[in-house]
């Protein structure tokens, strides 16, 4: 989104493009509004969207906790301030080595979903709380999770139990349905399942006490999306129908919903072009595209805006793409998109709501680009 901030901060600077310029008060607001909409829940932001140093810093003094993909988003957590006790180690694949430095560290909370992993946990991290990944429909997400993480409920029930039966302490289970899920009703069948592993470790004789609800949460990029509220109120009501008055402990790991809205990515036109003089659609070549950073592009999945500043020029369809010399480094050829016929190389086209999945998506230096340049306000 184009704050006040941004805006100023690119006009007074024009910095060299590609860049990303995030606004913190936009994070912090966001971070604000999901605590308001769902209250009971705490916040783990999931530090992959974007680990930079001042937005772990800016959350971690709002009282954020951390859910984290790896020893080293546990050590950039513990930089910033944060405790040990609040961060989750989310990601279900870990080597031992790691679990056994962030259970050192003091990292108490660890995810799973699968019996070797499990073995890892119980090994390297005795006594630790951990939780088990469901397996859950992703449809409706634009960036699905699916397939590759969780278990089957009957599955989590039995390594819960086994859990226990190897010294860790079974805590809940946890979910993602999917990360820029659209539609808040999808939280419900994976809430569902989730109440009926509870049910079964009950009658077993484990009493669980968390349920990790997951990221998912959207963020407006052409489209637009459902508000945080929409997705507060229908999660609510799912845990009041399913679990009553045994209500679980709660949390979720907002990441895109969090910091995507608070970026703006400045980039610039390379070449414009045709590929026959009787194409009506122009090719618009970036300085930035798949690696650098826009990798969630990729089937065209994301799709995001594009503001230039010759929007109130007539308007023709391009396709757009980044400036390697690599054939998959194609932004929106399907996707039907329309930039001013004016539009020349060197004009500046900003690209909307790139806080979250960009800057660490780039690659090192492929045909020599180097990541973009970072912001923080
Ligand atoms: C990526 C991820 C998240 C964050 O997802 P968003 O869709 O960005 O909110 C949360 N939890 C886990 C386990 C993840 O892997």
């Amino acid at each position: 989104m184009m704050t006040p901030k941004i805006a100023d901060f690119l006009a007074r600077n024009r910095p060299r493009t590609p860049c990303l310029v995030v606004d913190l008060d936009k994070v912090e607001e966001n971070y604000r509004h999901l605590r308001r909409a769902l209250p009971r829940a705490e916040v783990y932001y999931a530090v992959k969207a974007n680990p930079a140093v001042p937005v772990l810093k800016r959350l971690c003094g709002l009282g954020s906790r951390f859910d984290a993909a790896s020893i080293f988003e546990i050590e950039d957590c513990l930089a910033v301030g944060a405790a040990p006790s609040d961060i989750s180690f989310g990601n279900t694949i870990k080597k031992a080595d790691h679990i056994a430095r962030a259970h050192r560290l003091g990292v108490g909370l660890f995810a799973f979903d699968a019996a070797e992993e499990l073995d890892k946990l119980a090994e390297h991290a005795p006594g630790a709380r951990v939780y088990c990944r469901l397996l859950v429909d992703n449809e409706g997400a634009g960036w699905p999770l699916s397939r590759k993480f969780g278990c089957s409920a009957r599955m989590a029930a039995d390594l819960l139990v086994r859990a226990r039966d190897s010294g860790l302490v079974p805590h809940g289970v946890s979910f993602h349905v999917g990360s820029q899920q659209t539609d808040p009703g999808r939280w419900e069948a994976a809430i569902a399942r989730a109440a009926m592993v509870f049910t079964d470790l009950r009658e077993r004789g484990v009493e669980l006490g968390l349920l990790n609800l997951g990221g998912g949460f959207p963020a407006r990029y052409r489209d637009s999306v459902p508000g945080i509220d929409a997705f507060g109120e229908a999660i609510t009501e799912a845990m009041h129908r399913h679990f009553g008055n045994a209500m679980p402990e709660t949390l979720i790991e907002p990441g895109r919903g969090i910091v995507a809205e608070a970026g703006v990515l400045e980039s610039e036109v390379v070449l414009v072009s045709r590929k026959d003089p009787d194409d009506e659609a122009r090719w618009v070549y970036l300085d930035i595209g798949k690696f650098g950073g826009l990798a969630e592009t990729m089937d065209e999945s994301i799709r995001y805006d594009f503001a230039t500043d010759r929007d109130g020029d007539p308007m023709g369809p391009v396709h757009i793409a980044g400036p390697t010399c690599d054939g998959a480094d194609i932004l929106y050829e399907k996707t039907a998109y329309r930039l001013p016929l004016t539009l020349k190389a060197g004009d500046r086209v900003r690209i909307d709501s790139t806080g979250a999945y960009a800057t660490t998506y780039a690659s090192v230096g492929f045909n020599g680009f180097a990541p973009p340049s970072e912001y923080y306000l």
